[in-house]
């Protein structure tokens, strides 16, 4: 089964996709962290991906398309997979579906987690990340590390992300409307939308077990 987390930056699919990986066994694997890990390799392409990343763009589709098949897609598709931040635009996602064809695989569902626009900004500004084990903290929504700036799971400083600042994020929110919302419509179009809306009052438990319910 392959399921898709689908949503607006800092809706919560990273911290829901990781919990849901937990409950059902599946493999966890999100675009932004391998692209953060390319950035960290000094190369020509990664210079490139730094300048998308933190201008707020995306990596164009022929190098997204090209990553995906290199550094993300895992060879072994038995085990249940959960992909976050990809498919990012249309031509992403159709050639998602003709490569998973190719190995006898489709995408299930693709799971929408929809945030009101006002709470998305005060969410990512307030967002740390480990950059070692990719785990998500919040200073003020959801998960807080239990000791100040140090993760949980490691040990190691927590970090904010070079594009968690206002300007980027209202850039990479600008992205999101043009690019990667359409997909809402291209996976209902398929029948394999699954939406779940979430506030300030929705707690990363309710968003996982519902997310759980899309899986069983
Ligand atoms: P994320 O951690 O998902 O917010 O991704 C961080 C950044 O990585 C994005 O703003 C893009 O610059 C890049 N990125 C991640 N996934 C993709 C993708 N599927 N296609 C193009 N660029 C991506």
């Amino acid at each position: 089964m392959v399921y898709i987390m689908l949503g607006a930056p800092g809706a919560g699919k990273g911290t829901v996709g990781k919990q849901l990986a937990n409950a059902i066994n599946a493999n966890y694997i999100a675009s932004g962290d391998v692209f953060r890990n390319i950035v960290n390799e000094e190369t020509e392409l990664a210079k490139e991906i730094k300048e998308c990343i933190n201008s707020g763009k995306l990596v164009p589709d022929e190098l997204a398309i090209k990553t995906f098949i290199d550094r993300i897609l895992p060879k072994d598709l038995n085990t249940d997979l959960i992909l976050d931040g990809y498919p990012r635009t249309e031509g992403q996602a159709k050639h998602l579906d003709s490569l998973l064809e190719s190995k006898g695989v489709k995408v299930n569902w693709a799971i929408n987690i929809d945030v009101p626009s006002e709470l998305i900004i005060d969410r990512i500004v307030n967002r740390r990340i480990c950059p070692n084990c990719n785990s998500i903290y919040n200073l003020k929504y959801g998960k807080r590390p239990k000791k100040e700036g140090i993760c949980d799971n490691c040990g190691s400083n927590l970090i904010q992300r070079t594009d968690d600042n206002e300007k980027t994020i209202k850039d990479r929110l600008h992205t999101y409307e043009i690019n990667t919302k359409p997909l809402i419509n291209y996976y209902e179009k398929q029948s394999k939308l699954k939406n779940i809306n979430a506030d300030e009052n929705t707690s990363i438990d309710e968003l996982v077990k519902k997310a759980i319910q899309y899986t069983i």
